[in-house]
């Protein structure tokens, strides 16, 4: 017989034997959707016996889980920020650090702030929650050179509503942006090239390689945002990038050499600088 219990003890002992690094809650989330429980449920119904579809059903999904695909890839959605995504594997996958570049970005939206813009937009996790988060009257642009992943950006904003204050489009950058922003966010690919070998194989297999790959020095996109984001802005806008471990000097001294100045950097739960805000350096 097989219980709530018993298959989230399996399903936990299994996967400690896999690369995951939280076996526990990769379980906890297979179990939940197999057996279409919620978290409340699996601790006060845990007795519940699972039936065979049930069972083969999470079977399936361990064994996917083993072969290093990622929770949120196996089930097609992820939590972002409180809300729930649908993911696939034509979006980098939603991940918690990101939630501080949606922190950020709602530190600078007061009364004036019209338009939000989203280079690089992806699954539509960080457009679609600054939207959700501030007022009807703020809309946003999101583009990603991926017309798969804006498939992806269309069904959530869709599904949170907000479809209609927003505006999706291809774009590689900003080569087909036209409109003035208030803020400008971005999480874009900023792995070091020859580094993307090395990564998680939930990283490397499941993510695309557009999502990760930042060139040699992995600040290539950083590079063509600057030299190309100007014509979107106006003296107060703000532009909050996302970046990876220890780039905040490398991706200063390309603001600064585009006439943009470092204005706020935000660290994650883990201390770490994960954000950089600047704007463009007034004259002097
Ligand atoms: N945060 C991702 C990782 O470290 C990379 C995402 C990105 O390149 N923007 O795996």
């Amino acid at each position: 017989m097989v219980t709530l219990a018993s298959a989230y003890q399996e399903a936990k002992t299994k996967l400690k034997e896999s690369s995951s690094e939280s076996p526990a809650l990769d379980a906890r989330l297979l179990v939940l959707a197999a057996a279409n429980v919620t978290d409340v449920e699996l601790i006060a119904d845990s007795g519940r016996e699972l039936n065979s579809s049930e069972v083969d059903l999470l079977n399936d999904y361990i064994e996917q889980r083993l072969s290093g695909r990622p929770v949120s890839k196996i089930l097609g959605f992820r939590e972002f920020y409180g809300l729930e995504f649908s993911v696939s594997d034509d979006v980098l996958d939603p991940r918690p650090d990101t939630e501080v570049l949606v922190e950020a970005a709602l530190d600078y939206v007061s009364s004036d702030t019209k338009m939000i813009c989203e280079l690089g937009v992806g699954s539509g996790c960080v457009l679609t929650t600054l939207l959700k988060n501030t007022a009807e009257s703020v809309r946003g642009v999101g583009s990603d050179v991926s017309e798969k992943a804006l498939k992806l950006t269309r069904k959530n904003l869709e599904d949170h509503d907000v479809t209609s204050r927003a505006d999706v489009f291809a774009s590689d950058w900003l080569q087909s942006h036209t409109e003035q922003y208030d803020i400008i966010v971005s999480n874009p690919p900023y792995i070091v090239k020859s580094e993307i070998e090395s990564l998680n194989e939930s990283v490397r297999l499941y993510d695309p390689i557009l999502a990760l790959d930042g060139g040699a020095d992995g600040l290539d996109a950083y590079k063509i945002i600057f030299s190309q984001v100007k014509k979107v802005i106006h003296p107060q806008s703000v532009i909050l990038f996302e970046i990876g471990q220890g780039q905040e000097q490398d991706i200063e001294r390309i603001a600064t050499n585009n006439g943009f100045a470092l204005i706020r950097f935000f660290e994650d739960l883990s201390g770490r600088i994960r954000v950089l805000a600047f704007q463009a350096k007034k004259d002097d």
